[in-house]
């Protein structure tokens, strides 16, 4: 009687959940907070993606970033194949390491120097292991809501996979590893302020995610940005922009050109890798100067720099590059924007639209315009959940929480977005 609506993916994830840990590798991937078993998928073609039963999707997660010129883009395929025929790794510097540290550079304002990794934890690991060398102080503050890798000291009101779940923290993470982590809320000036009153002096660097999305998206005031620059500047503190989502997405500069304003660290991942696991950190040389061998301060990757990865995020700038990337992206995002408000104004719930670029945001939550973690209010994964099913029996595919933001891609049209509103006001009618 009752079929497997995906039979090929449950089969799938049946096995899985018998030797990975909830049958995934990243837990957002299993569908805990909306519903239902994961799809697997078997292959991406642009804007698409193609489940292991063959059925597809209109693809709006990009693999949560870094597919900005779509799935299998020729040109990034065709360079990815031409470096594995020189071989997949080789433990030495390459040429393509060079080149794209010269490209990073010259795109991010104030960078001199950066270091590659192998994924955006890393990079962010990294650059605050620099800063505290460099600041010779041990305090660091982030913000509630933004993540920034599974760091230890970082895994603390950390956005997305960490509400999903419910926990403030995680398990593991002894209390003397977070000792060192002050956490602010975003869009409050006089917090920060308060907070380098009393240990300013102690204070080695702030993080943000400069236009935060991992906890659904939460576009910050520029002046709030401004303020921690200046106090940052002020007290002898780093200011780092983890870029991770926003580099090379939201503008070739990411979001310091954005917002022109200029941090002393950035990281990166997702975009610079085209679809590789790929990090980068950098920053002034005086700075950078503090690593290994030139420094103090080691850090180290068997795989960083791997030839094959630098490759795939060089083609990946030259698409953006070629194709008028940044201006395009932004085109896009404005066209899916003014054919998808009407549609949601006829929702039986509240639903508000938050975009930035190409990156954009479904809330289902109460407030309007947040931009505090805190403020959004209830009611709003229990409502994502059921548009999420009902938009993929459609051929959508969102991300799989509340709290997640939508990627565009150079590979998405107008009859994507066509498809897109149509499937979003039957869903909607549904659920009415
Ligand atoms: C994804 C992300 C990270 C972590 O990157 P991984 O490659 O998943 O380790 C860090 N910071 C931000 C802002 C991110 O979005």
């Amino acid at each position: 009687m009752n079929e497997p609506a995906y039979p090929r993916s449950q089969a799938l994830y049946a096995r899985a959940c018998q030797v990975i840990p909830g049958g995934v590798s990243s837990p957002v991937r299993a569908f805990r907070a909306v519903g239902g078993t994961p799809l697997f998928i078997a292959r991406g073609a642009g804007a698409r993606v193609f489940d292991a039963d063959g059925r597809a999707y209109l693809d709006l997660v990009g693999s949560w970033g870094p597919l900005i010129a779509g799935h299998a883009h020729p040109h990034v395929v065709a360079a990815v194949t031409e470096a594995l025929g020189r071989g997949t790794t080789f433990g030495a510097p390459c040429e393509a390491e060079v080149t794209l540290a010269e490209r990073v550079t010259a795109a991010y304002p104030g960078l001199e120097q950066v270091r590659f990794v192998s994924s955006g934890t890393e990079a962010v690991m990294s650059a605050i292991r620099v800063a505290r060398a460099f600041t010779g102080r041990d305090l660091i503050v982030k913000f509630a809501g933004c993540y920034h890798g599974h760091a230890d000291h970082l895994l603390v009101a950390a956005g997305s996979g960490l509400a999903t779940f419910g926990r403030p923290s995680s398990a593991g993470v002894p209390p003397a590893f977070t000792a060192c982590t002050r956490v602010l809320p975003l869009d409050e000036e006089a917090a920060a302020e308060a907070l380098f009153a009393r240990e300013g002096g102690q204070i080695a660097a702030v993080i943000i995610e400069p236009v935060p999305a991992n906890h659904g998206l939460l576009p910050q005031r520029r002046e709030f940005l401004a303020r921690l620059r200046e106090l940052t500047a002020a007290s002898g503190a780093l200011l780092i922009f983890d870029e991770v989502i926003s580099g090379f997405r939201l503008a070739r500069g990411g979001a310091a050109q954005r917002l022109g304003i200029t941090p002393d660290l950035a990281t990166f991942g997702k975009v610079i890798g085209g679809g590789m696991p790929v990090g980068a950190f950098g920053g002034a040389r005086r700075m950078m100067a503090r690593l290994a061998p030139e420094g103090d301060t080691y850090q180290a990757g068997t795989l960083s720099g791997n030839p094959v990865a630098m490759t795939a995020g060089l083609a990946t700038l030259d698409v953006l590059e070629r194709e008028e990337g940044w201006q395009r992206l932004e085109a896009l995002g404005a066209e899916l924007e003014q054919q998808v408000q009407p549609v949601l104004a006829t929702a039986p719930f509240p639903i508000h639209w938050v975009r930035c670029g190409s990156l954009f945001w479904l809330s289902l939550h109460e407030a309007a315009a947040p931009r505090t973690a805190a403020t959004l209010g209830a009611g709003g994964p229990e409502r994502y959940a059921r548009l999420f099913h009902a938009l993929l029996a459609r051929g959508v595919y969102l991300p799989p929480s509340a709290y997640e933001a939508c990627f565009l891609s150079l590979a998405h049209s107008r009859t994507d977005f066509e498809l897109f509103t149509h499937a979003l006001r039957a869903a909607l009618t549904e659920l009415t």
